[in-house]
């Protein structure tokens, strides 16, 4: 894959949404700040300085969460997130998910400029929009943190479900895994360590089978048990 498949993705997105039509302003793009929603940048030309934004819908912390499941899910994108990498075949998965990543549709992202001639992207924009996507390559996560999840949240989420994967596989003593989502931390600290609500038991009105004592079921007996006993 392409080293340079980030920013193709994202001039190509950009082109599509009708904010690649105005060349970039001979400007220095100084100070350029990604945030969750928001990418800031200030550009200098000519002894002036305009303020420049570029607003982007995030995505919910639900919706990080499915995103994480299914990076976290498979081991090829595990292995590579979880060594500090985004390979450009996320993007995919995204589509998949039917969660954007990428800028979409016309009004993405909303782009503002201080400058007095600004009615559309101008050429301080064309000129942040650039100076962004020189910058995807080597950084991706730069566009996760755009759309409301930076690096260090979101691989938490993604080694949080690979561990719960594992756990759920091949530990049969283990707790029933928590589901970790990219969220702010909750006010009282001890809804941190609060599991989410398991499922209604099927039946009941009368207690669920015992597991056989023998045959593959039987590892899981403990933690079936203790499911049981809620
Ligand atoms: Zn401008």
């Amino acid at each position: 894959m392409s080293g340079r498949y980030w920013s193709h993705l994202l001039r190509a997105a950009l082109d599509a949404n009708a904010c690649g039509g105005a060349p970039p302003a001979a400007g220095t793009v100084v100070d350029l700040r990604v945030a969750s929603g928001e990418v800031l940048a200030r550009v200098a030309v000519g002894g002036r300085v305009h303020r420049v934004s570029l607003i982007l819908s995030v995505l919910e912390p639900p919706q990080w969460d499915t995103v994480a499941a299914a990076l976290g899910g498979q081991p090829l994108f595990r292995a590579r997130l979880l060594a500090g990498r985004l390979p450009a075949e996320v993007a995919r998965v995204f589509d998949v998910l039917g969660l954007p990543l990428l800028p979409r549709g016309p009004a993405e992202p909303v782009v503002t400029c201080s400058c007095p001639e600004w009615g559309g992207v101008c050429g301080h924009a064309a000129a942040v929009l650039d100076a962004l996507a020189g910058r995807v390559d080597a950084d991706p996560f730069l566009l996760t943190a755009w759309r409301g999840c930076d690096r260090g949240a979101l691989l938490a989420a993604v080694r949080a479900h690979a561990r719960a994967g594992r756990e759920a596989v091949g530990d049969a003593d283990a707790a029933p895994p928590v589901r970790v989502a990219a969220r702010p931390l909750p006010e009282d600290p001890d809804e941190f360590w609060r599991a989410p609500a398991l499922p209604a038991p099927p039946a009941r009105a009368e207690p669920p089978p015992p597991l056989p004592a023998d045959g593959p079921l039987a590892a899981l007996a403990p933690l079936y048990e203790r499911l049981r006993r809620g």
